[in-house]
């Protein structure tokens, strides 16, 4: 049996009909990775699992909701997309459109943008518009033109984008059986987070599990409005994807965390680094900054004594962190982090040398 995309997987619980044209890559199917390593070195009394969205066909999560808001602009006879994009969204949505023969349009800030997602937007033939602007202006811009012309908007403000989203809660749940205890996530935008709760609400009311994790969201230090209850005007991380100052799931991000009894919390790009360096070098999972935002806040909480709480008992028993997008989307950023070789003279003394002979 071929693998199927998430609408089809979840058709139940997604809002298409027989009418609505699936447009998919077979996105979903991503792999939850028990990670021990990280179980050991933490010295947490629980399951470590990662959920490594950089598997998805463009290599982040934006994929799981982009195969719904394009099926439905599709449904609608709409024919052409736009978004504003730190560059995930954007390598998604230029991808999908090609897939359902529409024309895509992407609005990124100058000079933000990681290499390999603005090579995704140009090859699948986005019209791609840089603007002297940070993210914030991009979506306001995006959603002002969108109101007025008939281009579908594909950012996670399309309540169809977290709808696909939310299957990444049904995947875990599938997966283990059960709900996790907690999930960490990272935070920029906040839709995902609002996803994912939103699938564990249902798939609880569905009778398909009986638990709801705590929603443990983690922002970049420099871009944590949320964590700091003001918008931050000039948001700065070197994780590009969660440098976002006014995030537009704002408030649902909010009552996820309250709802669940969890936490939105904030990491350095120096604690990010470190999470991004370990699950690269120790458990060999490759992923962009911002991915690693969970990893680092699973990192802080657990040098803070978090999971040594008496209410988190049954809660701490099986952890989920998600890994949002794939490492090759910054190659520049892993070039930095490590010391690039030298070449030497090509003889065998040379290289026997280096390997530590
Ligand atoms: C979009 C994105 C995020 C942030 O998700 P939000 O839904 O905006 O909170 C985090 N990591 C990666 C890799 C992303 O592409």
């Amino acid at each position: 049996m071929s693998i199927k995309g998430v609408i089809e997987r979840y058709r139940g619980y997604l809002p298409v009909s027989e009418k609505t044209p699936v447009v998919t890559l077979c996105e979903g199917n991503t792999a939850l990775i028990r990670a021990k390593v990280l179980e050991d070195k933490l010295k947490v009394d629980a399951e470590i699992f990662l959920k490594y969205e950089g598997q998805n066909p463009t290599g982040s999560f934006k994929d799981r909701g982009m195969t719904m808001a394009v099926s439905k602009a599709k449904e609608d006879g709409i024919e052409a997309v736009m978004c504003a994009s730190t560059g995930n969204t954007s390598a998604s949505a230029s991808a999908y459109a090609v897939r359902a023969g529409m024309k895509s349009f992407v609005v990124i800030p100058e000079g933000n943008i990681a290499l390999g997602k603005l090579a995704q937007a140009l090859i699948h033939g986005a019209c791609v518009i840089a603007i002297k602007g940070n993210f914030d202006k991009a979506l306001s811009l995006v959603k002002e033109i969108t109101d007025e012309y008939p281009v579908a908007l594909v950012n996670s403000l399309n309540p169809f984008r977290i709808e696909g989203q939310k299957t990444g809660a049904f995947e875990i749940c599938d997966d283990l059986g059960e709900a996790p205890g907690l999930h960490f996530i990272p935070v920029g935008n906040a839709g995902n987070i609002t996803a994912y709760w939103k699938g564990y609400k249902e798939y609880k009311e569905a009778g398909k599990i009986t638990n709801l994790p705590r929603m443990m969201g983690f922002q970049a230090a420099g871009a944590a409005p949320i964590v700091e209850r003001r918008i931050i005007e000039r948001p700065e991380t070197i994780a590009t994807a969660i440098r976002i100052g006014n995030p537009a799931s704002w408030k649902k991000a909010e009552a996820a965390r309250d709802e669940s009894g969890g936490v939105i919390d904030k990491v350095t790009d120096e604690e990010i680094i470190e999470a991004y360096k370990i699950l690269a070098g120790e458990v060999g999972v490759f992923v962009e900054p911002a991915s690693a935002a969970s990893v680092a806040g699973l990192i802080k909480l657990s040098k803070a004594g978090y999971f040594e709480e008496e209410g988190l008992k049954g809660k701490r028993k099986k952890i989920v962190c998600v890994l949002t997008g794939h490492g090759l989307k910054d190659p520049e950023r892993a070039i930095k982090c490590v010391s690039s070789p030298e070449a030497v003279e090509a003889k065998k003394e040379n290289i026997l040398k280096l390997m530590g002979y």
